[in-house]
């Protein structure tokens, strides 16, 4: 039996770069269930720890057993939320982002970006909190790419296809791209045409 899954409003954070969209579905472990099943490692593992002495190689078992019933108590302990589904994208450099299935987490997450080894957090988004203007930014600083619009997870976004950051379409938004693809084409053509006067 599984309980319904959670799909709270979520982002990617990561100090001095705008927060990037996620998405994620959770599974709520209510507090009864988790306790019992903290007590049951600690008591399985650690009533196992003294006997399994008796099994050669020996020593390496009891201590494997203490490791193993404290590993999965703190693991019940902790994880709140059963991850259901999760995608998500790195602030930094704007690559997916991973978080396996079956993984139990609490709320805010950091997770580590294998592509830049930044490591950006998983929070609930406030809704209250009316966001900030903020400039269209590229991951990469100096990106001359064009900014494309894409539906991802059933919403907009603006999508560079140079540093492949990703940044919700808003009207906002939407009128700082429009105007930098502009503003990319002609310097592309200048450049252009100055190869072909020089
Ligand atoms: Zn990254
Ligand atoms: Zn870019």
């Amino acid at each position: 039996m599984h309980a319904p899954s959670e799909a709270p409003p979520v982002q990617m954070v990561l100090r001095a770069y705008p927060p990037a969209p996620a998405r994620v579905a959770l599974e709520y472990q209510p507090l009864p269930s988790r306790v019992v099943k903290t007590v049951a490692s600690l008591v399985l593992f650690w009533a196992l720890a003294p006997w399994s002495v008796l099994v050669p190689p020996y020593y390496p078992w009891p201590v494997l057993c203490m490791c193993t019933g404290a590993y999965l108590a703190h693991m019940f302990w902790t994880g709140r939320y059963r991850v259901r589904h999760f995608v998500g994208v790195c602030p930094r450099c704007g690559r997916q982002l991973r978080l396996g299935v079956g993984e139990r987490i609490n709320l805010p997450h950091t997770l580590t970006c294998f592509a830049c080894h930044f490591e950006p957090v998983l929070e609930v988004a406030d809704p209250a909190r009316v966001p900030e203007p903020e400039p269209l930014r590229h991951a990469v600083a100096d990106c001359t790419g064009t900014w494309t619009e894409e539906w991802m997870w059933d919403d907009r976004f603006l999508a560079c296809d140079g540093c492949g950051a990703r940044r919700p379409a808003t009207d906002d938004l939407r009128r700082l791209a429009h105007a930098e693809n502009e503003r990319g084409a002609l310097l592309r053509q200048l450049a252009d045409e100055g190869r072909f006067l020089s």
